[in-house]
């Protein structure tokens, strides 16, 4: 089983990323984030948990967390493996997960870093715009719709998500950035870490993506289980 894990910044493009080289590698693409808000849509026992946590923009418990994780790699199409977007979050999670699939003779593949510095991420995420009625996203430089302040798919006006505005972009970004050193920490640490350059355009950072995998999926095929 190959189990990618893709780390980065909010706004480093990790979800676009993590989508496309799961389909070109033929892995699933597992999203926690996408899987808390599932349960939660489907008012499961665990989403109701999970709400409390993210209504708040905390952290849901790590055992919570990993046990919704581990059941969604034990799913069919994860067989051959997966590309994981948002977990783990926290050195504590890193090292859960990596417990947790010695057990089974499993470790983890690659971690690959999307470095974007700061500034880049901040105007990047102030450059962003949602649609009122749907949340369609559109960016002013990169992607502006053809009415100025309006959806192209539904004409309803176009506005800034309060937590895009730059100085709430930067209170979010220092929250985040330590947790995240701790987990790109403990993958240089174990060896299967790799960073690649976040600034390219999408296709040259699915490029390096893919070239940063295929350099360890040899390597970590001949290491024994930590
Ligand atoms: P995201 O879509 O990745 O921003 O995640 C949305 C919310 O889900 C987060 O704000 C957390 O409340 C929760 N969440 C997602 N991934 C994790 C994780 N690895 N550990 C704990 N909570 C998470």
């Amino acid at each position: 089983m190959r189990i990618v894990v893709l780390l980065g910044p909010p706004g480093a493009g990790k979800g676009t990323q993590a989508a496309r080289l799961a389909a070109d590698l033929g892995l699933a693409h597992v999203a926690t984030g996408d899987l808390f808000r599932a349960h939660v849509a489907a008012g499961t026992e665990l989403g109701r948990l999970a709400k409390d946590y993210m209504d708040r923009g905390q952290l849901v418990p790590d055992a919570v967390t990993l046990e919704m994780l581990l059941a969604r790699l034990a799913e069919p199409d994860a067989a051959a493996g997966v590309v994981l977007d948002g977990f783990p979050r926290t050195r504590a999670q890193a090292e859960a997960l990596d417990r947790a699939l010695g057990e089974r003779g499993e470790q983890v593949t690659a971690a690959v870093l999307i470095e974007v510095p700061e500034e880049v991420l901040v105007a990047r995420l102030a450059d962003r715009w949602i649609c009122e009625a749907a949340g369609h996203i559109y960016s002013r430089s990169a992607r502006p719709p053809r009415v100025e302040g309006r959806c192209d798919l539904d004409g309803s006006p176009l506005v800034q998500r309060a937590d895009d505005r730059p100085e709430t972009v930067r209170a979010r970004l220092a929250q985040q950035l330590g947790p995240l050193s701790d987990v790109v920490d403990h993958y240089a640490r174990t060896g299967v870490l790799r960073r690649i350059d976040g600034t390219q355009s999408i296709e040259a950072v699915a490029r390096a993506l893919r070239a940063a995998v295929d350099s360890l999926v040899g390597a970590t095929a001949d290491r024994p289980n930590r």
